[in-house]
């Protein structure tokens, strides 16, 4: 599903908050460092979220620089914004980056099903599974939820700030600018995992997208693409004390998980060298 990320950061449909925190706060000063590193496909903008009622600062706004919105910034029907840096990870580009720093770094691909932990446990000193909704079958994870989500590619047409509005629970609006494209969503379908493009969804992402930013009623359709969000109760970072090796598990981070990825990282590698009493 990472390929299909819009990839903003954000700690959205992701939980709980106490065990996010500080990942989320990691991730989000990595990801604003590789924005500064050439070809990583990490882009620095801003996000404004908008709200039809007056709020309080959510609980992520102390991990974050935020500021209100002024009026003007507020478009129709709207009361409320807030506005914070926020990477955009391109992701096709970003995740051949890490590909490529993984193979410098001495990393080898093997890409195979793997059906289950044991398969490959007698191959391995250490196994991080990430297998993300996968993590249903290969582990037996009944917590694990689909949770779909429709994204339509256009065009740019001179957009350098993501919009975002979750007040509509399952269907929230975000319009994220690329370097040569924005995607707009989007859906959170909970337990729905059709990857097919429901077309009345794309015409209204479309319609919502150029209610909020009149611009791309001139940007041209390029694709449509659904993906399905890792969505469980808490996002499973721990080592399984019941794999004859040494397991540890990373998966479960529903809709945020491009803006976790580096705080869970550093918490898989805290766990390894816990367990091996090795140093980094
Ligand atoms: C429309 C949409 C928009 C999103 N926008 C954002 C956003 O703005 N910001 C954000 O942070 N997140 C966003 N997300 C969420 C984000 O995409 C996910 O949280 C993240 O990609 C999960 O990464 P993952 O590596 O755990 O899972 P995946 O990317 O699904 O990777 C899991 C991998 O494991 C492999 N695998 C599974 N089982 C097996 C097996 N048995 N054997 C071998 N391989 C296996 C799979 O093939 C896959 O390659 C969005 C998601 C969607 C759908």
């Amino acid at each position: 599903v990472s390929n299909v990320a819009a990839a903003f950061w954000y700690p959205y449909q992701v939980f709980p908050e106490d065990l996010i925190r500080q990942w989320a706060a990691v991730t989000h000063a990595e990801l604003t460092r590789l924005s500064t590193v050439e070809g990583s496909g990490v882009l620095q903008q801003d996000t404004i979220e908008l709200f039809t009622t007056k709020v309080s600062d959510p609980w992520w706004a102390e991990l974050v620089p935020t500021r209100r919105a002024s009026f003007a910034e507020l478009p129709d029907g709207y009361d409320d914004g807030i506005v914070f840096p926020s990477p955009v990870a391109q992701m096709p580009i970003y995740l051949s980056y890490l590909e490529e720093r993984f193979r410098r770094a001495g990393g080898t691909l093997s890409v195979r099903e793997v059906a289950t932990i044991v398969d490959v446990s007698s191959q391995c000193d250490v196994i991080v599974n990430c297998a993300g909704l996968g993590a249903a079958k290969l582990v037996g994870d009944t917590t694990m939820t689909p949770i779909r989500g429709q994204v339509v590619y256009v065009s740019q047409v001179g957009l350098s700030r993501t919009v975002f509005d979750q007040t509509g629970y399952e269907r929230p609006v975000y319009i994220v600018p690329r370097s040569h494209d924005c995607v707009l969503g989007g859906t959170a379908e909970y337990g729905d995992d059709r990857l097919d493009p429901d077309p009345h969804a794309t015409t209204a992402i479309l319609e919502r997208c150029i209610k909020l930013e009149p611009r791309l009623a001139g940007a041209a359709v390029l694709a449509e693409r659904v993906g399905l969000r890792p969505g469980r109760p808490s996002v499973r970072v721990e080592v399984d004390d019941s794999s004859p090796g040494l397991l540890v598990h990373n998966y479960g981070h529903g809709g945020a998980g491009v803006a976790l990825s580096w705080g869970c990282a550093d918490a898989v590698v805290s766990l390894i060298n816990a367990v091996t009493g090795t140093g980094r």
